[in-house]
């Protein structure tokens, strides 16, 4: 089997407090001997859990980022039993180039899991996440937005497993986390996901919907960064108290929520995230692109609930997931 060839520039099992890269060797054209330096820090005090917190896995998401490079900042070791580990950026390339996928190999790397250890840049990252950094996690939390191309009410969530155990203690993480939505998730497809890695290694998970568009707003960011404190005190890792706020669950019960475009077009939204609709109602309509006096295609809820999730940018192509209706504990 071969190395993975990325290497850390600090201790991971050490106490105090440290500031590195994992340092990922990338001979290109503009560095003979480069490597790609994805920003890492580790704060441990002692014997306790471990928490690996990642944000970035898309690099067109920010809250995680955000909430990752303020804790990072503001973590002191005698706060903590245990250790954080913090990787706000853990598809760098992509974060540098404000994509989803890597620029470097245009690998989407929540698909890309369990990676390989010889396989293109990306590959590699999952690859050491699988196989390094995931073994040392007691929790994960993985912070996803939904980057240039869908915006999200915010959530944190949990799946549905096999593991009823398991289950509950992502439900109850996942709880803590207290975002202002609280989902249980149906993937549309987990293989390759970072999500499907780390449950599968038997870790308790939460991950994230913040917001969208490209960008965060002061809400989301404050959402974020709140998570993490919470998690990690749930975790008994950081002595505090979490901070918690009501939080309302949503559920995507079958593939019913999930709404796609069948014609590219110009989005007409009809109703606006966190709206209700009863099964049958206009979402949207698209209109098209290249002339006046057609009607336009018009899409109706398949399922009564809230909008929690919709295509951002204002043209949209055939396929675009165009809405997500959630159901809610107050329908
Ligand atoms: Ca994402």
């Amino acid at each position: 089997m071969p190395q993975n060839p990325i290497t850390p520039t600090l201790p991971l099992d050490e106490d105090g407090k440290y500031h590195g890269f994992l340092r990922l060797p990338h001979s290109r054209n503009e560095s003979a001997w480069g490597a790609v330096m994805i920003p890492i820090c580790v704060i441990r005090n002692g014997e306790g859990p471990t928490a690996l917190l990642t944000g970035a896995n898309h690099g067109d998401e920010y809250e995680g980022p955000i909430a990752l490079q303020s804790l990072a900042w503001e973590l002191q070791p005698h706060e903590i039993s245990g250790r954080v580990i913090i990787v706000p950026y853990m598809n760098y390339p992509a974060f540098r180039a404000s994509t989803r996928v890597s620029p470097i190999d245009n690998v989407n790397l929540n698909r890309a899991f369990p990676g390989k250890p010889d396989g293109t840049a990306t590959e590699k990252i999952a690859n050491y996440f699988n196989d390094v950094l995931l073994p040392m996690a007691d929790v994960v939390v993985d912070y996803h937005s939904g980057g240039k191309t869908l915006d999200f009410l915010p959530f944190a969530c949990a799946h549905h497993l096999d593991d009823p155990d398991q289950q509950e203690a992502c439900v109850a993480a996942t709880k803590a986390f207290n975002a202002p939505y609280t989902l249980m998730l149906r993937e549309i497809d987990n293989v390759g996901m970072y999500d499907t890695a780390v449950e599968s290694q038997g870790k308790i998970f939460v991950t994230t919907e913040l917001g969208g568009g490209g960008t965060a707003t002061a809400r989301s960011a404050r959402i974020g960064r709140r998570g993490a404190r919470n998690v990690l005190a749930h975790m008994g890792i950081l002595n505090a108290e979490p901070e918690v706020e009501r939080s309302r669950v949503l559920d995507m019960p079958d593939q019913d929520c999930y709404h796609f475009a069948t014609t590219e077009g110009l989005v007409e939204p009809l109703v606006d995230l966190g709206d209700r609709l009863v099964r049958g109602e206009p979402i949207a309509r698209i209109w098209p692109l290249d002339r006046t006096g057609v009607v336009p295609l018009e899409y109706f809820a398949q399922r009564s609930g809230i909008l929690a999730a919709r295509h951002f940018p204002g043209l949209i192509q055939t396929g675009d997931c165009l809405a997500v209706v959630a159901t809610t504990d107050d329908d």
